[in-house]
């Protein structure tokens, strides 16, 4: 069976893994001349490290990244604790997030896919994928084609040519960058740390471990803006922008000390959508190029891992045609359970309102500290609200746990 896989990233490669792993013959292309991340760092949930685990990648990202416990947002005008989330009140480690940074957790991926024998075929943008009687074909914006493939996995992300989904772009985005984690830090190295004024300002540190070709520990940092700001960001003035920053959090001011360049920053907009079929004859859309969301709720690589294990499953057990629609069924409520969580969360930190940033810290957030909230809300982060998987059992304890948790 020979199945294609358009996207090296996170969801491409899990699941090249884990179809290699179960025989398939699996080919993967990539639009880089070297396959590469691009980006800071990024949390990776408890269920999410266990498909990693399953891909032979968990040991390597456990190595490189941070060991994440805790959530913990301030709002800076009041003092006000709008955000307290533990992933688990007994600490466990393997309950815990990871944050790591996108080139250590690419580069973990991609010795895993190595080692299952899979070819990465580079330089291939993807430019369409036609259906040829049963199967599909790939097309390269070069004129190339490949195939045919008894199946296709669209995992390029949020700019698909392949899947029909139309995001839509949401009113913020951020600039995000990494820099070395400082000793003269207070912030605690477990610790995603975010002040925010109203919705309209939000600026993060999440410590994540090594960065590939770096020494020493390193640490994402993010400052919300809106989307209409973040095409003047690069010709922003560095040291007034600092000035502000610094102003809005002191404690911000040490992981700005490396930043000599706006280029050092990058901007990121987000878009929100879900597909309602995440599937087409031979064709299946996996991660972003299925449904796409702002980062607020850290669960964007985890939901593409999870879909890259359902489809595998799902294609163990089943012809092509029978496997595609019990892919879908797998993540359907999951993936909407999470896609409107995150409607809902996103704009109480990343909006124009005032009656929402209002509503967060003077009645939900007084509520998130009272039982059994913590609880849920410890769920909602971990990716664990429901089943990833319906009808599957998986949870992160039935997997080994590497040597570093
Ligand atoms: C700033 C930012 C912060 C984020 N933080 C988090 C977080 O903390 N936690 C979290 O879980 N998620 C986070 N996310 C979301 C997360 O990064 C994505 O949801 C996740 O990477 C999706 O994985 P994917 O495999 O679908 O796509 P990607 O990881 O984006 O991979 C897509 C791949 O396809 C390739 N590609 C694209 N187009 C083509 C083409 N035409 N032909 C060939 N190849 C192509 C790309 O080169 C890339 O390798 C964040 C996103 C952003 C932008």
């Amino acid at each position: 069976m020979k199945t294609a896989i358009a996207g090296a990233g996170i969801g491409g490669l899990a699941a090249a893994c884990l179809l290699a792993q179960g025989g398939r013959d699996v080919v993967l292309f990539d639009q880089f001349d070297v396959p590469r991340p691009v980006g800071s760092g990024l949390m990776i949930q408890p269920l999410g490290l266990a498909v990693l685990d399953l891909c032979g990648a968990g040991d390597a990202a456990r190595a490189a990244g941070q060991r994440i416990a805790r959530m913990y947002g301030v709002e800076v005008t009041r003092g006000r604790r709008v955000l307290d989330v533990s992933y688990d009140p007994k600490g466990r480690p393997e309950a815990q997030g990871l944050a790591i940074h996108r080139a250590a957790l690419h580069g973990a991926l991609m010795q895993a896919v190595a080692a299952v024998g899979v070819r990465v075929i580079p330089s291939s943008m993807v430019q369409s994928a036609p259906l040829l009687d049963q199967q599909r074909g790939l097309v390269m914006q070069d004129g190339r084609e490949h195939g045919p493939f008894d199946l296709v996995i669209d995992a390029t992300g949020s700019g698909s040519a392949l899947s029909p989904l139309k995001g839509r772009a949401l009113p913020y985005g951020a600039i995000w960058g990494t820099v070395p984690w400082l000793a003269q830090t207070q912030l605690p190295t477990d610790q995603l740390s975010q002040r925010y004024a109203g919705a309209h300002r939000m600026a993060g540190v999440l410590p994540l471990g090594q960065v590939p070709g770096r020494n020493g520990a390193h640490a994402a940092i993010f400052w919300s803006m809106p989307r209409r700001d973040l095409a003047h960001w690069p010709s922003r003035d560095l040291t007034e922008w600092k000035a502000e920053a610094t102003a809005h959090w002191p404690d911000f001011a040490p992981f700005l000390q490396t930043l000599t360049n706006t280029a050092q920053m990058t901007a990121a907009t987000y878009s929100h959508g879900t597909l309602r079929r995440p599937f087409a004859q031979a064709l299946a859309f996996i991660g972003d190029a299925a449904h796409r969301a702002s980062p607020q709720l850290g669960q964007g690589a985890n939901m593409a891992l999870f879909d890259a294990l359902a489809l595998s499953r799902a294609l163990q057990a089943n012809s092509i045609e029978d496997a595609l629609p019990r892919y879908a069924q797998m993540r359907r409520w999951h993936v909407r359970t999470y896609q409107a969580m995150s409607a809902a969360f996103t704009p109480q930190y990343q909006s124009d309102s005032r009656i929402l940033p209002a509503l967060r810290d003077w009645v939900l957030a007084p509520l998130s500290l009272t039982w059994p909230l913590p609880r849920i809300l410890s769920k909602l982060v971990a990716g664990e609200l429901i089943p990833p998987l319906a009808g599957e059992v998986f949870t992160a304890s039935q997997f080994h746990l590497g040597p570093n948790t």
